[in-house]
């Protein structure tokens, strides 16, 4: 069979949450789908680039919640695809960070189907940039790592006590959960308590929260805010470069509006006005 005849499933990256985040090479694939596969933190909005005739396929994964075992979902991308169906699986910011791109992409190659990967924004980049944290800014850290704090297996665990040496800024997804124990690694390994931090919870949504605190308070600033997964951490001293931090006090640095909101993205922010920005 030549190429243009082999079955193809598109992986599609929607970006962190507001549709006009996608690029346009995953709109003109959502338009295309005849079937479409879709992840639970896939923002509904998305979708509305879909033909009315497309079947849309819920197979959410959300941790703690009933789901679509990866299994299943393999299966189910291969079948549609063998039967000729323009298969989209549309997978919440990148495919490839953290969302299993790379095992669903082996599935089907191994049935025989073409893959086309389109990237999406990972909201690992997206939601520090939404507080206004540039995360490789030079004058603060020499790059940035993405890692999973959801493990809590040995041989997954990301290596804290390197991490925490290595003067990159952290952004850890699937975190709140295990912040705690992630703070005391981190601190076991050598990061000051001090050091500046932040969470982003739904960024790029109208549900988007966040707080600004120090390491040590990290676990105890999400507690006392209710900030819910999703959510990205954000740990290195670029978090002190966000419009937020400069506004704020070290006692106060809960939800807070930047001097001038417009500078900074914060879709529904329900932010309170920082003392330092009355004092100015
Ligand atoms: N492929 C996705 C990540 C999937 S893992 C991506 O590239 O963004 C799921 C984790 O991503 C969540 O637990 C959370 O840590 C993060 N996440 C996804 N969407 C988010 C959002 N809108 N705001 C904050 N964190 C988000």
């Amino acid at each position: 069979m030549n190429n243009a005849a082999r079955p193809k499933v598109a992986l599609v990256g929607a970006g962190p949450g507001d549709p006009e985040l996608l690029t346009l090479k995953a709109i003109k694939a959502l338009r295309r789908a005849t079937v479409v596969l879709v992840d639970d933190l896939v923002h509904p909005g998305v979708l509305k680039y879909l033909k009315r005739s497309a079947r849309v396929l819920h197979v959410g994964k959300r941790g703690g919640c009933i789901s679509t075992s990866q299994i299943f979902i393999h299966k189910l991308m291969v079948a549609e695809a063998l039967r000729g169906e323009c298969v989209v699986r549309l997978k919440g910011g990148d495919p490839f960070v953290f969302g299993r791109g790379g095992e669903e992409c082996d599935a089907l190659r191994e049935a025989g189907i073409q893959v086309e990967v389109v990237n999406g924004l990972t909201s690992g980049l997206a939601a520090p940039a939404a507080i206004g944290v540039p995360v490789t800014d030079r004058r603060h850290a020499p790059g940035v790592a993405l890692v999973t704090g959801h493990s809590g297996e040995a041989a997954t665990e990301p290596d804290w006590a390197a991490l925490a040496r290595s003067g990159l800024t952290l952004v850890i997804y699937m975190g709140v959960g295990r912040v705690q124990q992630i703070a005391a690694a981190l601190r076991a390994g050598g990061l000051a308590g001090s050091t500046a931090a932040a969470v982003v919870s739904h960024a790029h949504t109208a549900r988007q929260r966040h707080a600004l605190c120090d390491l040590d308070s990290l676990a105890a600033t999400i507690r006392r805010e209710g900030l819910q997964s999703p959510a990205i951490l954000v740990i290195g001293d670029v978090v002190q470069a966000s419009p937020w931090w400069q506004a704020s006090t070290p006692q106060c640095r809960a939800p807070q509006a930047p001097p001038n909101p417009l500078e900074v993205a914060q879709p529904g922010s329900g932010a309170r006005r920082p003392a330092a920005a009355k004092r100015a």
